[in-house]
């Protein structure tokens, strides 16, 4: 609800990047506003001091001045350079005007963090380091006047604010950093994703079955199933239809597949089996339930759909043999009828 609020009065939205830098200076504005409203009316009804007054209230314009930028212009960085000088105006003020209480000083760590963290490492730096002059100046000329006092309830309350805006920084930082970071991850786990996927069938695709074709430890069988007579489909039936046949065929691999290993699309209407169990009674079991179920499912054709396969061992290292192996088997498969499988002799045989 206020984030929504926030999203429409900052013109950003809470997806884009610099959303959570233009809520981080809405919100110091607004604290920063604040303290300026209550001074204002502290220097003039309790303690009147026509001089503080006149620059609290200049601050103050500076401050609507900054949400204007931000609400108008959109220009984040305008309204984070007024937030942070008028920042480092009124810390540097309280600290002089707060007859020397040493506590007061604490005041002047707000100006090298929020400075940096709003406003990048280079110009925060310039900030940073011209306040350190001004507060080494104020400390410098006058230090004897700079003595130890009893810590009472307004230091302690000085001491909670400033820990208070040092721990509210670091959050935001932190929390910041870690949303960019899963949201990086995200995307990288997307793009893998997307990256070893085949776009058609939502098989794994080629990369990922050529990779896990490395790992002899893993893939102990390969099968390479290939549709029959495809082109006559594509040439008979069109295209598309053809794309239905090879998403109907996938869905059938996977499923057959399914905890005895994987299934990418190679390419066409080519698919690649990489069985992940040594015992070949489960690989033949498989690959006639396959051959079964593909040519007796109804394609919507007024003919049967059915595939050739060459099954081959992985034998360890010689994963190009494996392949040829498998490939010189499916040959012979589509030489003896299609519809069949074939399985190669081991190279060591
Ligand atoms: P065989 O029984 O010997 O395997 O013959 P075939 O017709 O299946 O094989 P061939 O290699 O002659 O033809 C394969 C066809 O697959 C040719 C190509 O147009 C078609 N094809 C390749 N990729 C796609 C695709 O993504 N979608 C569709 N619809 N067709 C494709
Ligand atoms: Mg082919
Ligand atoms: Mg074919």
């Amino acid at each position: 609800m206020l984030t929504n609020g926030l999203e429409k009065w900052l013109g950003v939205n809470r997806t884009q990047e610099e959303f959570r830098e233009s809520v981080f200076v809405f919100a110091s504005l607004t604290v920063l506003s604040s303290v300026l409203s209550l001074f204002i009316y502290y220097n003039t009804l309790f303690i009147p001091n026509f001089l503080l007054a006149s620059i609290e209230a200049v601050g103050l314009g500076f401050c609507l001045f900054a949400y204007f930028w931000l609400w108008q212009s959109r220009n984040v960085k305008i309204a984070a350079t007024i937030m942070v000088s008028v920042m480092t105006a009124v810390s540097l003020l309280f600290i002089v005007g707060s007859d020397h209480s040493e506590f007061a000083l604490a005041f002047s760590f707000l100006t090298p963090v929020v400075a940096i963290f709003v406003l990048g490492y280079k110009v925060g730096a310039v900030f940073s380091l011209l306040n350190f002059a001004i507060i080494a100046y104020i400390c410098l000329i006058d230090m004897h006047n700079w003595p130890p006092i009893p810590f009472d309830k307004i230091s302690f309350i000085h001491l909670s604010i400033v820990y208070l805006f040092l721990f509210s920084i670091a959050y935001f930082y932190d929390s910041g950093r870690r949303k960019t970071l899963a949201l990086l991850k995200e995307s990288n786990r997307q793009l893998q994703a997307l990256s070893h996927t085949d776009m058609l069938t939502q098989l794994f695709n080629r990369r990922h079955m050529e990779a896990l074709l490395q790992q002899p430890q893993k893939v102990k069988w390969l099968a390479i199933v290939d549709i029959d007579d495809f082109k006559k489909i594509n040439d008979d039936y069109g295209h598309d239809v053809g794309d239905q046949v090879l998403i109907q065929t996938a869905r059938t691999l996977e499923v057959e597949t399914k905890h005895v290993g994987q299934v990418g699309r190679w390419g066409g209407e080519e698919f690649l089996i990489a069985f992940e169990v040594a015992d070949y009674s489960i690989i033949e079991e498989r690959m006639r339930a396959i051959q079964t179920l593909i040519s007796n499912q109804d394609f919507g054709l007024e003919r049967p759909v059915t595939v050739s396969c060459g099954v081959a061992h992985h034998q360890g290292a010689i994963k190009a043999d494996a392949f040829r192996r498998a490939d010189e088997a499916l040959y012979q498969a589509k030489n003896s009828g299609k519809n069949c499988f074939h399985v190669a002799v081991s190279s060591g045989q």
